[in-house]
């Protein structure tokens, strides 16, 4: 089943095929890093990395090249502020942004392009422009695209720009909708502020022209998907259509795909109103990170996602709901053989499984609905705890149902728990950034305990059970229950789990 995904541009849903009929060759918009990275972001990065993640578990290879904006206006003013070169300003937070992405499980793409590496290709591109008369310089060396030579402008984001003022400039790299103007392609140099020698005057690409220079580059002149947040609908990608199809006379992106926003307890996220996080901020107040990977990719990126605490605690359930069932299926010893000949209880496994498998890829493929694909496993789940907790699931069965879950957590990826390493990066980062006292208590007594020594105190119990010294046995239980670890018994065996 071909994937159906809407298509901004297009304004319905367009099958997502590869141009060359191989490999898909995509470009989403990364991250500005003058900053750490706000949960919105991570939205955005992560609903991509579901589709890639989709195309792939389809068979489709995937060329995505993903740009860090580590020049711009915001970028040039940290960096004054700090004292600093931009460059050292924003290797700190480049750094970060991949030790978060890494955290969430979000695939590297192909290719990153950071915008300072790039100049010579902006600058050719901009006397691409020149030369076909879409930009024009001002006399403080700066230049502008010509919004009137591109009468196409608008076809993006379907706005009516007929009132437009002919002539009117903008050189901020974010504008309002109402300002439709011509836009800074390139800004002159201002007195101390960092600036590229080049062919077309001294000075620093405008952030539109860097994502036009760079898709061009990995992905030739007209590629298959460009991605990005809905902000950046407008101006930017209408900013990147109109100088690269101006330039090349060419269809730059067919598809567009923009990633509704998140909103945090029912209001837009924001410092002041204390609604602002980061994903620093949740790995430190104890939350897991494949929580918030779930929490954050369960919504349909075309819907507005609330995020709430609630919502978190619910991912954090939904994960040990599933990573037990994954438990139980391959270590309990199920019992052999009866499913041949009991046609009754082995066809509604085989209908469960068959049912759950539809629905999840339909539902991916409608447009990438990853909350009734998520509904669809959880489904199956329920289904079989019921068949085995009757003794009706046998292990002939069991093969089936892994492979349902493979197949789910090559999309979602939270099975595994892994959720160790990035809580204590983040434990660790919090150390140096002066951030101890935002930590969870629960999280800095965990923090005392490390893997090996929960291995030796379980053991130490088992030992204390079998020789009936229960008092110095529920001692470890309670003593690992206080730094956030839970034991649990089954027929099976001994499993503990961080909470
Ligand atoms: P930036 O670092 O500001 O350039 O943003 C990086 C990505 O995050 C862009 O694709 C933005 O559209 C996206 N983004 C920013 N804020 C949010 C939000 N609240 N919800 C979803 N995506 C967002
Ligand atoms: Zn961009």
């Amino acid at each position: 089943m071909p994937l159906r995904l809407f298509n901004t541009l297009s304004g319905q849903l367009d099958e997502l095929v590869p141009m060359d009929g191989k490999t898909l060759r995509m470009y989403a918009c990364g991250p500005t890093v003058y900053d750490y990275g706000h949960i919105g972001n991570f939205r955005t990065f992560l609903q991509i990395d579901v589709l890639r993640r989709f195309l792939k578990r389809n068979g489709t290879s995937v060329f995505h090249v993903m740009n860090i904006t580590d020049v711009d206006d915001r970028i040039i003013k940290n960096a004054a502020a700090a004292g600093i070169s931009i460059g050292q300003y924003t290797a700190r937070f480049e750094q970060a942004f991949l030790e978060d992405i890494e955290a969430l499980r979000v695939q590297h793409p192909e290719q990153l392009a950071r915008a300072t590496e790039h100049i010579p290709q902006m600058v050719e591109l901009i006397q691409r422009l020149a030369a076909a008369g879409a930009a024009y310089q001002t006399e403080d060396g700066s230049w502008y695209f010509r919004l009137a030579s591109f009468p196409e402008y608008g076809k993006l984001s379907k706005k009516d720009l007929s009132g437009m003022e002919d002539g009117a400039r903008v050189d901020l790299d974010e504008y309002e909708k109402d300002s439709a103007r011509d836009f800074a392609l390139w800004k002159a140099a201002k007195p101390g502020e960092t600036f590229w020698d080049t062919a077309i005057g001294r000075g620093r690409p405008g952030w539109h022209i860097e994502c036009s220079a760079m898709a061009m580059e990995y992905l030739g002149e007209s590629f298959d998907l460009h991605a990005g947040g809905e902000d950046l609908m407008f101006p930017h990608h209408e900013n990147e259509i109109a100088q690269s199809e101006s330039a090349t006379h060419k269809p730059f992106a067919r598809h567009w795909m923009h990633v509704r926003f998140l909103l945090v307890e029912g209001r837009k996220m924001s410092k002041s109103e204390g609604n602002f996080f980061t994903l620093r901020d949740l790995l430190l107040k104890g939350y897991k990170a494949s929580a918030i990977r779930l929490a954050l990719i369960s919504v349909p990126y075309r819907h507005q996602l609330n995020f709430t605490f609630d919502g978190l605690i619910e991912a954090t359930n939904a994960i040990d709901r599933l990573r037990t069932f994954h438990h139980r299926l391959r270590n309990t010893n199920w019992p052999m053989g009866t499913s041949y000949v009991q046609a009754g209880p082995e066809a509604e496994v085989i209908e469960a499984v068959k049912t759950a498998k539809t629905k999840f890829h339909a539902a991916l493929s409608n447009d990438l609905n990853t909350a009734e694909a998520r509904a669809a496993i959880f489904d199956l789940v329920r289904t079989i705890n019921t068949l085995a907790d009757s003794e009706r699931l046998f292990r002939s069965d069991i093969a089936a149902i892994l492979d349902v879950l493979r197949d789910f957590d090559a999309v979602f990826d939270v099975l595994e728990d892994n959720d160790a390493e990035p809580t204590r990066r983040a434990l660790e980062w919090a150390a140096q950034a002066g951030r101890l006292g935002d930590v969870a208590p629960e999280l800095l007594a965990r923090k005392s305990l490390t893997d090996e020594a929960i291995d030796a105190l379980v053991a130490e119990r088992e030992v204390a059970r079998k020789q009936r010294n229960f008092a110095r046995a529920d001692q470890i239980r309670n003593e690992l229950a206080e730094k956030g670890v839970v034991i649990e018994d089954s027929k099976d065996g001994v499993r503990w789990k961080r909470k």
